[in-house]
C-alpha cells in the first residue's frame, strides 16, 4: 500500500512545486524548496540521471514523459554554462520539440551552412524536411530545459555530486538512493563510466575550442565555417544583435582576438564590435565507445563518446540519445538503446573524420571548396545526409562523378570566386 502511495504522492508534490514556481502562487520559494525536499525524501526513483547538463536534463524529461519517476543530480548550480558554439542542428531542434522544450523562445534560426576560405565560399540550405537549426545561448538553453524538467515533475538536486554508483543505485549526499536504472550524463570525463566498469573510449587527437560572443548584427542566417591552416572559426548567430564565434585549433594557446585575426573576413565583419562575454575554452575531439550500456547503467551525451565540435552535432546527438534511451526504458531493454546509439553516431563520426582530414590539408581544402562550388548540388546533398534527411546513398552517381571530376581537375591558377 505504502509502496503504491509514495510515488503518487511524490508526483502530486512535483506538480505543486511546478505550479508554485511558474504561476507565482503565494507559497514563496521557501515552501517550494521544502516541498521538493519532502518529495526527494519520499521518492523511490526508477531512473537516476547523473549530470544535469543539457543532455542529462533531456534524458530526465524523456524518461518522465514515459511515466517514470526520475531524479537528476548535478554538482553545479543552474543555469550551467559551458564553452559551446551554441548551434543546435535541425535533428536536435526536432528532438527538443518532441520533449516539449519551447526552442523558439529566445533562439535565432539558421537555415544552412556556408564554408569559406580566402574569400571563396560555398553554401547550402538544409532540406525542407529537416527544418532549421537554432543559435541559442547555452545559459538560456539550460534555463529552458530546467524549466521543462520541473514542469513535467523531474526531481532535481543541484550542487550535489553523485559520489558512487553501487549495486543498488547511487550515492548522493551521503544517502544511498536505490533505483532501477542509472544514466551517466556526466560529460567527457565521465566518472560513472569508470565506476560502472566501462572500457575507456578510444580518442583521436584533441584540439582546443574557444568561444566568445560579440555585439554585432548577424550578417547571415547560415552558420559559417571559416577554414585556414590554423584551424576553423565558426560563426553562429545567437540573437538579433549578437554572434557567437568559436575557434578550433591544435595550435598552442593564444588570445582570442589574435586567433580571430587569422580569419580576416570575420575581423572585417566584426568591425571592432565589443565582446558580449568572456572567452571560454575547452577540449574538443572525437572519441568512441563500443558499448554504452551495462545491466543497469546507460551512458549518454559526451559521457558515451563524442564527435569533434566542428560538426556542431554534440547536443543534437545527445538529445536523440535521450529519446532513444527513454524508449528502451519503456521496453525494459537497454539493448535497444545500444543499437540506436550506434546509428545516431554513425554519420556525425564519418563527417567529423572527413572534415578533419580535409581541414588539415590546404591543397585538399581548396580543391574541395572548388569542386563543391562547381558541382552545386553536391554540398546540399552532403548536408542533407549529415542532418539525417536522407542516406548518403541518395547522392546520385552522376552528381558524385561530377564532383570527383572537379576535385581532380581544378587548376589552382583558375579564378576562385565561387559564390
Ligand atoms: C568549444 C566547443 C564548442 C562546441 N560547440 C557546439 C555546438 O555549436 N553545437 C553542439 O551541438 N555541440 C557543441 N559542442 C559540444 C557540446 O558542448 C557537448 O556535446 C555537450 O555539452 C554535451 O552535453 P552533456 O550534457 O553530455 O555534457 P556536459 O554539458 O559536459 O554536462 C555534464 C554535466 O554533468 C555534471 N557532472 C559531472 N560529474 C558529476 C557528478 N559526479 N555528479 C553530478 N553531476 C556531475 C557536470 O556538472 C555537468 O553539468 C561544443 C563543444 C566545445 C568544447
Amino acid at each position: 500500500m505504502a509502496r503504491r502511495l509514495l510515488p503518487r504522492l511524490s508526483v502530486v508534490f512535483g506538480k505543486l512545486c511546478a505550479l508554485s514556481k511558474y504561476n507565482d502562487f503565494s507559497m514563496g520559494s521557501g515552501s517550494c524548496s521544502e516541498l521538493i525536499l519532502l518529495r526527494w525524501w519520499l521518492m523511490t526513483p526508477d531512473v537516476v540521471v547523473v549530470g544535469g547538463g543539457p543532455v542529462g536534463l533531456a534524458a530526465a524529461i524523456a524518461a518522465r514523459l514515459r511515466g517514470l519517476e526520475v531524479l537528476v543530480a548535478d554538482r553545479a548550480q543552474p543555469p550551467i554554462d559551458k564553452p559551446c558554439g551554441e548551434g543546435v542542428m535541425p535533428e536536435g531542434v526536432s528532438a527538443l520539440r518532441l520533449l516539449g522544450v519551447p526552442v523558439d523562445d529566445g533562439a535565432l534560426p539558421f537555415y544552412g551552412i556556408r564554408f569559406t576560405e580566402s574569400g571563396s565560399s560555398v553554401e547550402a540550405c538544409f532540406p525542407a524536411v529537416a527544418g532549421h537549426g537554432i543559435g541559442i545561448r547555452r545559459l538560456h538553453l539550460h534555463r529552458l530545459l530546467v524549466a521543462r524538467a520541473d514542469e513535467v515533475g523531474v526531481v532535481s538536486r543541484w550542487r550535489e555530486p553523485i559520489t558512487a554508483v553501487n549495486r543498488s543505485g547511487v550515492e548522493l549526499a551521503g544517502r544511498n538512493v536505490p533505483c532501477r536504472w542509472v544514466v551517466g550524463a556526466d560529460g567527457r570525463e565521465s566518472r560513472v563510466r569508470r565506476w560502472a566498469g566501462f572500457r575507456p573510449p578510444s580518442n583521436v587527437p584533441r584540439r582546443i575550442g574557444f568561444r566568445q560572443h560579440f555585439r554585432a548584427r548577424p550578417w547571415t542566417d547560415l552558420v559559417e565555417v571559416h577554414w585556414n591552416n590554423l584551424g576553423q572559426a565558426v560563426v553562429t548567430p545567437t540573437a538579433s544583435d549578437e554572434v557567437c564565434i568559436s575557434v578550433f585549433t591544435s595550435e598552442p594557446l593564444s588570445p582570442m582576438v589574435k586567433l580571430i585575426d587569422h580569419f580576416p573576413e570575420i575581423s572585417r565583419r566584426l568591425n571592432g564590435a565589443l565582446p558580449a562575454s568572456s572567452v571560454r575554452g575547452a577540449i574538443s575531439g572525437s572519441s568512441s565507445m563500443r558499448s554504452v550500456v551495462s545491466e543497469r547503467v546507460a551512458l549518454i551525451g559526451d559521457a558515451s563518446g563524442s564527435v569533434d565540435a566542428l560538426t556542431g552535432e554534440g547536443l543534437s546527438m545527445g538529445f536523440r540519445h535521450a529519446l532513444a534511451l527513454a524508449e528502451a526504458f519503456e521496453r525494459n531493454n537497454l539493448a535497444h538503446y545500444q543499437v540506436a546509439h550506434h546509428q545516431i553516431g554513425r554519420m556525425p563520426e564519418r563527417m567529423a573524420r572527413l572534415m578533419l582530414f580535409v581541414g588539415a590539408r590546404a591543397w585538399l581544402r581548396r580543391r574541395m571548396l572548388h569542386a563543391l562550388a562547381a558541382q552545386s548540388q553536391m554540398f546540399g546533398l552532403m548536408l542533407g545526409a549529415h542532418v539525417g534527411a536522407w542516406s548518403p546513398t541518395a547522392i546520385r552517381p552522376r552528381v558524385l562523378a561530377g564532383f570527383v571530376r572537379h576535385l581532380f581537375a581544378w587548376n589552382p591558377l583558375e579564378d576562385t570566386e565561387f559564390v
